[in-house]
């Protein structure tokens, strides 16, 4: 008998986490790593972000805040949300989380029933599927091919959709695979949601500013604002602003929705940090510039290594239009054997040997619910990416 409950056996580890963590190992022993498992920007948060942090310490910001987030805070992101997204939030509207994980975590802990259903669209950030086993939901993964652009189309939506179906979870750009919805995708979706009253809508947009085609990603809601209702926004700072340790996010929706997060918070975590907070605000309200600024390295590094990839016979990756990932499909590597004579059976193999036999770190696209592929990481330099790639190019030329 497991003293662990039910709900907490259903899930697993984070694995980008375990990955970094073989990796880490690996590197413990005396192995040179080229670690590519990374989510996070390899930036330094902004210089005034840091100060307004640490003026914020100096005048005494230490203590609780309101539990949905400091005024400063919430009125920055609804402002943000005004400026950058065209919506609007009232204050009772908005509350700021330990992170948009907490966020999501947070709301789906407040609206499902168990056996309720979550529309998955895969390849899909790896928490998603375990924080909706977390609360006790069912999450249905609906598997979007790298021919229909890794994007749920309205077909295989309404499809998904049963009189369970609690929540649609859109997340554009997306983590792992860039993929990012048009004004035009979304209308259609909007359209089978219409008939559907019983779907709440979570749109992840943390990677929205980190886009390499120039397009500004448009909102579910800008397009279609009879879904408001029936929406919750989520995103943060971590990615945009290089703030990942911060453990700032923040939801915007219904009122009744944002109360019910409210309370649990209340006796759960309580407030998000109260410095970070006044981080988060100094981010959102000041200069952008860090925004353009890395989205241009980010876009550099992209090129570079899409090129560097595409070189190798057996790997093949579609440009991202967005967040810092390549998704690369390895079927071509799929069957082959290794110098050691281990057969490449699934892209778990080929990730294994890749960082075993060349000590690059990646992750494999069955974390992501979509193979054969794998997922590579570009926060970080280019030096690295290149010798990533290298060390790829070679591995896969060994192979029989
Ligand atoms: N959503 C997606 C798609 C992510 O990739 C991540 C981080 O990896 C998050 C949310 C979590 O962000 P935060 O650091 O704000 O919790």
């Amino acid at each position: 008998l497991s003293r662990i409950a039910a709900r907490v056996r259903r899930i697993k580890p984070s694995p980008s986490t375990s990955a970094a963590d073989r990796a880490n190992e690996l590197r413990r022993q005396g192995k040179s790593i080229v670690n590519l498992v990374v989510g996070e920007p390899d930036f330094d948060t902004p210089p005034h972000i840091r100060q307004a942090a640490a003026a914020a310490i100096e005048k005494g910001a230490t203590r609780y805040t309101l539990m949905a987030g400091t005024v400063e805070l919430r009125q920055a992101i609804a402002a943000k949300l005004e400026r950058e997204n065209g919506l609007r939030y009232a204050m009772n509207e908005i509350i700021a989380t330990s992170g948009a994980k907490s966020a999501i975590y947070n709301a789906l802990a407040v609206t499902l029933e168990p056996d309720d259903e979550v529309i998955i669209p895969a390849p899909y950030w790896v928490s998603y599927p375990d924080m909706v086993l977390a609360c006790e939901g069912t999450p249905v993964t609906v598997a979007c091919p790298e021919a229909n652009g890794f994007k749920l189309t309205p077909a295989q939506l309404e499809a998904a959709i049963t009189p369970r179906t609690r929540w649609l979870l859109i997340n554009s750009p997306s983590n792992p695979t860039g993929a990012s919805y048009t004004a035009g995708e979304y209308r259609a979706l909007a359209e089978v949601l219409q008939r559907h009253r019983q779907v709440m809508v979570m749109t992840d947009d943390i990677y929205e500013h980190i886009r390499f085609d120039g397009q500004a990603t448009p909102h579910l809601l800008a397009v279609a604002p009879a879904l408001r209702e029936r929406t919750l926004v989520i995103n943060g700072v971590s990615k945009t602003y290089a703030m990942t340790g911060w453990r700032i996010g923040y939801a915007a929706g219904p009122a009744d929705l944002v109360q019910a997060m409210d309370t649990l918070l209340s006796q759960s975590t309580g407030n998000c940090c109260s410095v970070s907070q006044a981080a988060a605000a100094a981010a959102l309200d000041g200069s952008q510039d860090f925004v353009a600024e890395s989205v241009a390295i980010y876009k550099q590094r992209r090129d570079r290594t899409l090129a560097l990839i595409n070189d190798i016979p057996g790997l093949h990756c579609s440009p991202p239009p967005g967040a810092f990932y390549l998704y690369i499909h390895c079927g071509g590597l799929i069957g082959k054997t290794t110098p050691e004579g281990k057969r490449l059976d699934q892209d778990g193999d080929v990730v294994m040997y890749l960082l075993e036999s060349e000590g690059v770190a990646v992750v494999a696209g069955t974390a992501y619910g979509l193979s054969p592929y794998f997922r590579l990481s570009i926060a970080t330099s280019i030096e690295t990416l290149e010798e990533g790639c290298a060390r790829i190019a070679r591995a896969a030329a060994a192979l029989r």
